[in-house]
């Protein structure tokens, strides 16, 4: 591994598991939180929830899988080029969805709306609570028993009320604190990742068009750029060239803006990271194009007619699995059963929360639909 920044976290800086465990042999302490997350089955699902299109609307369009992996991907990229831990980096990014309702933030948002008065649903603190809590797989503990550092970067946000049950984990919420440089770093690869597939998932799709995207001034300067150097290039070809290019001009200037921020405020020590303002960030001028990018994104593709009405119908599957099993708990199956017992609308939503889309839309049909249906 290539030498760490006095402002990463090290093996000697680390707070450890909650659960002691012997040091790994031949892998880092955060190359095996990477390697639990990726032998999870929260994981195995995300290949099957919806990032933005459903999953059965196509088979190229990105899911909460490969939206991790390009999260990554770019998380990795710069990390390294920061000098800080780039296992880090990666399991959070791994981790950092785990927690995503089926039907992206159609389905969050309905699950939240059941929740309310019950405790309420935040997919962040669901991410925390698949790893500490509901992946069963290990003999000596629930969860992944995962490094305080992976758990402090998968809770991106957390409402104080929530923060306030979390120990040492929800303080930073409390006192305005802010997490590791690779958490920080983490969140706004995830940005990076998203703002550019959903651009190239949503030309994909039709709904949004090359002729549209040219009031992004961001897009249309490197839409130029491609079509001054490759004047032949069209179709597919001109979309990726230029999205690779605003993947690539986001990634540098994040590198240099936060390189800069470190040197106006030189942590030397995680602990140093963690009081002083945010240091991972965009430059003003790219952070200024960014809003415009997003702003342009939740006018054509998020609120498209054609999203709204499967969001709808994906709200409206949500709501009823939730109303079916909390207005008759023997529908659940077994092993939510238990936790039923002592709270039977948490564990209603840990299990829908685990759903991917094409599981929920059966799981619906099986309860709902009045024609014969295999049980
Ligand atoms: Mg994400």
């Amino acid at each position: 591994m290539p030498e760490l920044a006095a402002y990463a976290v090290g093996p000697a800086n680390s707070r450890g598991r909650r659960i002691r465990e012997e040091a790994p042999s031949g892998r880092s302490e955060f190359q095996r939180d990477r390697d639990r997350i990726i032998h999870s089955t929260a994981f195995r699902r995300l290949e099957y929830k919806t990032q933005v299109f459903v999953n059965h609307e196509g088979d190229l369009f990105r899911t909460r899988l490969t939206h991790s992996l390009e999260v990554a991907q770019i998380g990795r990229s710069i990390g390294r080029n920061l000098g800080l831990n780039e296992d880090l980096v990666e399991a959070i990014s791994l981790a950092h969805d785990l927690g995503h309702t089926p039907f992206g933030h159609a389905g969050q948002d309905a699950l939240a709306e059941c929740m309310k008065g019950h405790g309420g649903f935040e997919h962040n603190l669901q991410s925390l609570r698949v790893v500490d809590v509901l992946e069963q797989r290990y003999a000596a503990f629930d969860g992944l028993n995962l490094c305080y550092e992976t758990r402090e970067g998968i809770l991106k946000h957390c409402a104080r009320s929530n923060a306030r049950l979390l120990g040492d984990l929800g303080e930073r919420f409390l006192h305005d604190r802010r997490p590791s440089l690779e958490a920080q770093l983490a969140n706004l690869a995830d940005e990076i990742a998203y703002n550019n597939h959903d651009v190239d998932d949503g030309l994909r799709s039709g709904l949004i068009t090359l002729e549209q995207l040219a009031e992004v001034k961001v897009f249309a300067r490197l839409l130029d750029e491609v079509k001054q150097r490759y004047p032949q290039v069209s179709g597919r070809r001109l979309v990726h060239e230029t999205v690779r290019r605003m993947i690539g001009t986001l990634v540098i200037d994040l590198t240099q803006q936060t390189r800069e921020n470190i040197r106006e405020h030189r942590p030397r020590s995680v602990e140093a990271v963690r009081e002083a303002p945010a240091l991972a960030s965009f430059s003003p001028r790219i952070t200024a194009e960014q809003t415009q990018l997003k702003q342009f994104l939740r006018r054509h593709l998020y609120q498209h007619y054609r999203v709204q009405r499967m969001s709808t119908k994906s709200k409206r599957i949500v709501k009823e699995l939730f109303d079916a099993f909390t207005g008759d708990l023997k529908l659940l199956p077994p092993q939510f059963q238990e936790s039923a017992k002592i709270d039977p609308w948490r564990a209603t939503a840990d299990y829908i929360a685990g759903m991917t889309d094409r599981y929920a839309i059966r799981e619906h049909r099986r309860l709902y639909a009045v024609e014969e249906t295999p049980i």
